[in-house]
């Protein structure tokens, strides 16, 4: 439970103004004391410890370093002064730079003094230094217990600004935490804490501010990382119970004439073993009587839409609709035309119904969903539009689900009494550990294999310099009869300045492929739909070579003829977002090439990426790469999962208590389902708390 005290509005705190409190909630989203308390520092520098100036490299944030002054300068006149002060190790140099207050540091340095320094290395006109570090005169007074390990709280600039520094933080939590009202009510009941042997809550809180020692400081973390992901397990293992015991699945016992008729005289080509497995999988969901909430997992080009399509027609045996939602408008017409063209010759009416689908058109639709008569509908968001209603709505697809609003999804779950069984289709392998998390209450099939004689497609790096030879090896492809699609990126698509990009490299590929010898295409976010349709037309037709695009063309689309990829500013990009626009070529016979191009200049994260692309074309592999590189936070899909709102815990690097934390959490609910038992009456009322604070989308994950 919260105090009131926990509760107070953060102005109140002594040492916050109305103007820092402005900034801490701006920034740092800090309203209440309590809060602030949940702003844990980022890491500790254990102040007994000092770093040898020639082992500092990139990946520092703060260092200490022990060192004397050899050479004090001022560089620059009057308003751009810049002070810098050499200092010397066993090991090195560096440069200590200030920007402001150069006077006054410059009186407060004394020539030959050693001291203890403390800041964040850069790099500064090619040289490694510290700007704006702190300085202290080495004691030889050994430093108390508690104030050995120092946190490092994040900060902004804007903070910094009005004295919130790392420094300033820890002054206000410390304000809090020495308050004779502070007190942290135990969260966990005292059977989890002795099996476990967790510290209790506010001995954690105290400590993982305010280390009163190395081991206290572990003890603190690895109780409120338990904590955090034990509330997040025992939500999901809450809901998964909920889902099982209301039995309300439709149950799909029929493989009928829908299912025979195709897969005997309709598909050409067998089905890969990964897929046959799926499908078993599917249907054994589907017989169950419990509704199926599944997530199909399978590498770009795997087959998944083969295996949606079976799904589906195994509801029309069963006399159910089916409805497919698309990312964008792209990618359902495309959806559309693949899947109607496979079902030529069996009586399925399927429909398209998009933004852009004519009023009359839609009435049609509509009415035909309402009558039953149309068995399949795909489409975009539109379909969950409030006048879209089913006779009989069996099963939803959700293709690329990383796209669609969790709030969405809940919608559309909202229409039906039964609720339908839900098909998640992602081409964004997830790791292991972020799938327990983010989709805990989901069963996940994964689709392993790919169709047989895919040959891996070549990537290389190329640096600016090397555009020459990417663009002869272009017009070599193009006279041997291939496309290809060159992506700029696009961060935003709304933002002016990102379509500028788009539109000179544009006009610098048609510069260098001129007409009319070559044709090329353009396709990009702020295009009216019609316009993006004809010219995807046209590239599929053949009648362009080249497509330069924005990421619009990242998911799903497909043609086969397209056999070279080439990446603008590769390093711009995410890894899954890479994979995914690597996944749009190597779709037909031939040998299929990605070209990421970068400058020089690349950040070690960049590097790695890029250095990942081109040694693999595993998916999964990516996906653990991606989510040790940036942390769950910044991975599609995690935005409204929760997962971005992990404090303290980290994935990857906490799978064991993650494990231990959902083992706890299964093993409480499966004795008891809804927290009803007294000794549970802790747990209970945390999680009330916390749903009180958060909005939580329930069943559809
Ligand atoms: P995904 O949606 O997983 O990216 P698709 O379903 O679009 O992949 O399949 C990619 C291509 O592979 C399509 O052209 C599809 O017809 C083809 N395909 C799917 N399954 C098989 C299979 N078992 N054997 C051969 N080709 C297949
Ligand atoms: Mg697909």
């Amino acid at each position: 439970m919260t105090t009131p005290f926990l509760e107070t509005p953060i102005e109140f705190l002594k040492g916050v103004g109305p103007s820092r409190s402005d900034l801490l909630k701006k920034e740092l989203n800090i309203h209440t004391f309590g809060e602030l308390l949940t702003f844990f520092p980022f890491r500790y520098v254990d102040r007994s410890k000092f770093y040898q100036i020639a082992d500092i490299r990139d990946d520092h944030s703060f260092i200490q370093i022990k060192a004397k002054i050899v050479h004090i300068q001022t560089i620059g006149a009057a308003h751009h002064q810049r002070l810098v002060a050499t200092v010397r190790d066993d090991s090195g140099e560096i440069d200590l730079v200030w920007f402001q207050g150069v006077k006054w540091v410059l009186d407060m340095l004394s020539p030959q003094q050693e001291y203890v320094i403390f800041g964040k290395p850069g790099i500064f006109n090619g040289r490694w230094n510290i700007p704006h570090p702190e300085l202290e005169i080495p004691t030889t007074q050994p430093l108390p217990l508690n104030e050995v390990i120092r946190p490092i709280y994040n900060s902004t600039e804007k903070l910094k600004s009005k004295g919130l520094d790392f420094k300033g933080i820890g002054k206000l939590v410390r304000t809090i935490l020495l308050h004779e009202k502070f007190i942290m009510h135990e969260s966990l009941t005292p059977e989890i804490m002795q099996r476990l042997r967790l510290i209790n809550r506010q001995e954690a809180f105290v400590n993982i501010h305010f280390p009163q020692s190395p081991e206290l400081l572990k003890k603190a973390q690895t109780r409120l990382k338990f904590e955090e992901l034990f509330y997040i397990q025992l939500r999901l293992a809450k809901q998964r119970y909920g889902r099982l015991l209301k039995h309300e699945g439709h149950q799909f016992l029929k493989v009928g004439d829908y299912v025979n008729q195709f897969y005997h005289h309709h598909l050409t080509f067998a089905l890969t073993n990964a897929q046959k497995r799926v499908i078993k999988e599917i249907r054994a969901d589907l017989g169950s009587g419990n509704q199926m909430n599944r997530l199909l997992q399978g590498d770009v080009g795997s087959g998944k839409t083969l295996v949606a399509l079976m799904t589906m027609l195994i509801a029309l045996d069963n006399q159910f609709q089916s409805c497919l939602m698309a990312p964008t408008e792209i990618l359902a017409r495309q959806h559309y035309n693949t899947i109607s063209g496979m079902l030529t010759g069996l009586n399925v009416v399927v429909k398209l119904l998009t933004g852009s689908t004519k009023a009359a058109e839609r009435r049609e639709i509509q009415a035909g969903l309402h009558a039953g008569t149309v068995h399949l509908l795909i489409g975009t968001h539109a379909l969950i539009e409030e006048n879209v209603k089913f006779k009989h709505l069996g099963l939803v697809v959700i293709d690329e689900q990383h796209r669609f609003g969790v709030a969405q999804r809940a919608k559309l779950w909202e229409k039906n009494v039964v609720t339908p069984h839900i098909l998640v289709m992602t081409a964004t392998p997830i790791p292991r550990t972020l799938a327990m998390t983010l989709y805990g209450d989901l069963d996940t099939s994964i689709i392993d294999e790919m169709p047989p004689g895919r040959k891996p497609i070549v990537t290389r790096h190329v640096y600016e310099p090397g555009r020459g030879k990417v663009f002869r090896f272009i017009r070599d492809k193009i006279s041997e009869g291939r496309q290809v699609y060159i992506v700029f990126p696009l961060i935003q698509e709304s933002e002016t300045l990102d379509l500028k990009n788009l539109i000179d490299g544009y006009q610098s590929i048609i510069l260098e492929f001129p007409p009319p010898q070559f044709s090329v295409s353009m396709v990009h976010g702020q295009m009216k739909q019609q316009e993006k349709d004809l010219e995807m037309k046209r590239f599929l037709e053949r009648e362009t070579q080249i497509m330069v695009a924005t990421t619009v063309i990242e998911v799903g689309v497909d043609v086969p003829n397209a056999s070279v990829m080439v990446i603008e500013n590769a390093e711009r990009f995410g890894l899954s977002q890479l994979h995914q626009l690597r996944g749009r070529v190597g779709r037909g016979d031939d040998q299929s090439f990605c070209i990421l191009m970068s400058s020089y200049e690349l950040s070690a994260e960049a590097r790695k990426r890029l250095s990942t692309m081109v040694r693999t074309n595993d998916g999964f592999e990516i996906a653990e790469t991606d989510l040790q590189l940036r942390g769950p936070g910044d991975l599609q899909g995690t935005q409204q999962s929760g997962i971005m709102d992990l404090r303290i815990a980290d994935i990857v690097k906490d799978e064991k208590i993650l494990k231990y934390a959902r083992n706890v959490a299964n093993e409480i609910i499966s004795t008891d389902p809804a927290l009803s038992k007294n000794e549970n009456d802790i747990l209970a009322l945390h999680l009330r708390n916390m749903d009180q604070k958060q909005q939580n989308w329930g069943l559809i994950s």
